[in-house]
């Protein structure tokens, strides 16, 4: 029997991936062209079955790059010329705010010790700040950031661009377009999709940005925005995209949309309720984010009590279910427990009851 995974990425894949991957194979759509209208028409289904799922308006483009990380990049070097504000609270948020550093950015950061999320009142944003950077949902403590805190910060912060990492909470994070300027993901996480290919949202505040730093900052390159924004008028990409990634991609979001987003988020929910409800009255495990609104809904980070980490893997392993291990020094310590869509509730159900019995 084929193991389920519950790892944060990559992850479970889909449960119809493996039909339209056949699908692609058939179709021939992996040798054709680039420059063909057949991709321009897959592009084109691709943006407006993401603009559906999102709840995009008019004004937003989408782009698609090789990765999340690189969006972290692309996003410093055309949307900021000097200065950048990072809300820090663990490795992936932190990459963020790593990344304005290497690109010589003046980068200032709310920091808060790993595993715990943010009270927003004790973030204050310095008025130079082109670019507000957090994280949705911190893949390596298992910490989320509530929307509506998200949203808060676009209020009171106006006119910075507020950019948000999504990788991991999207598509359950129900973030307000009209109000977060550019969001990215990349799609073996929550979309359960197999790696190499990072999307890319972005608002028309984001393309004034990046135009009125045109001759100023990063101007050239393949992937400068002014390209993205140039190719995409036509559905194209400046250079030969993961065309099977995109295929994917448009076929399980339309899936999605098809199943619909309030019951992806409430089976989501349901799952997590599980997951916590065991650790809270488990003798072996305990959450290890403190505050119940702060625990991530679809990365659930476990203390391992009385015995490493490792062994719990690797006896599930041995029954099909692959867990997570923990991040970077709490490798010994914790479990990370993906609930992505993939995961049905009876695979969810399956590995609590896996977990009783240790
Ligand atoms: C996985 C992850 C990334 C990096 O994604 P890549 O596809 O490896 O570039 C960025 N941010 C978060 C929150 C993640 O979980």
């Amino acid at each position: 029997m084929a193991s389920v995974y519950f790892t944060p990425g990559p992850a479970q894949l889909y449960p119809t991936v493996e039909r339209h991957l056949q699908q692609a194979l058939n179709s021939q759509v992996l040798s054709q062209s680039h420059r063909s209208q057949g991709f321009k028409d897959l592009y084109k289904r691709a943006d407006a079955a993401l603009k559906e799922l999102f709840n995009l308006h008019a004004g937003y483009e989408i782009y698609f790059t090789g990765s999340a990380t690189e969006i972290w990049e692309r996003s410093l070097q055309n949307l900021t010329a000097r200065h950048s504000f990072h809300l820090v609270n663990g490795s992936f948020s932190g990459k963020y705010l790593e990344h304005a550093q290497w690109l010589g950015r003046e980068a200032d950061a709310h920091q808060v010790p790993f595993g715990e999320g943010f009270d927003m009142a004790q973030v204050h944003v310095p008025m130079q700040a082109e670019l507000i950077g957090i994280a949705q949902n911190e893949t390596s403590s298992g910490v989320c950031t509530p929307v509506t805190d998200i949203h808060a910060l676009k209020a009171r912060y106006p006119t910075s661009l507020l950019s948000v990492d999504m990788v991991s909470g999207a598509p359950y994070a129900q973030l307000d377009f009209n109000l977060v300027d550019t969001a990215f993901f990349s799609v073996q996480k929550g979309f359960g999709l197999p790696a190499g290919l990072g999307v890319w949202l972005v608002n028309e505040r984001c393309l004034a940005k990046a135009a009125s730093l045109q001759g100023q900052q990063y101007t050239g390159g393949h992937y400068s925005m002014a390209m993205l924004h140039e190719f995409y008028q036509q559905f194209q990409t400046p250079c030969t995209p993961n065309v099977l990634a995109i295929y994917l991609l448009t076929h399980v979001v339309e899936d999605m949309l098809v199943k619909g987003l309030d019951t992806i988020r409430k089976e989501t929910e349901a799952k997590a309720d599980m997951v916590y409800g065991f650790l809270e009255e488990s003798e072996l495990f305990s959450p290890f984010v403190q505050e119940p609104a702060h625990r991530s809904p679809t990365v659930l980070v476990a203390e391992v009590h009385g015995k490493p980490a490792s062994s719990v893997i690797s006896k599930l392993k041995e029954q099909g279910l692959v867990l997570g291990s923990g991040y970077g020094k709490y490798k010994d310590q914790h479990i990370r427990i993906a609930n992505f869509p993939a995961v049905s509730e009876a695979e969810m159900e399956r590995l609590i009851k896996a977990l009783k019995l240790l």
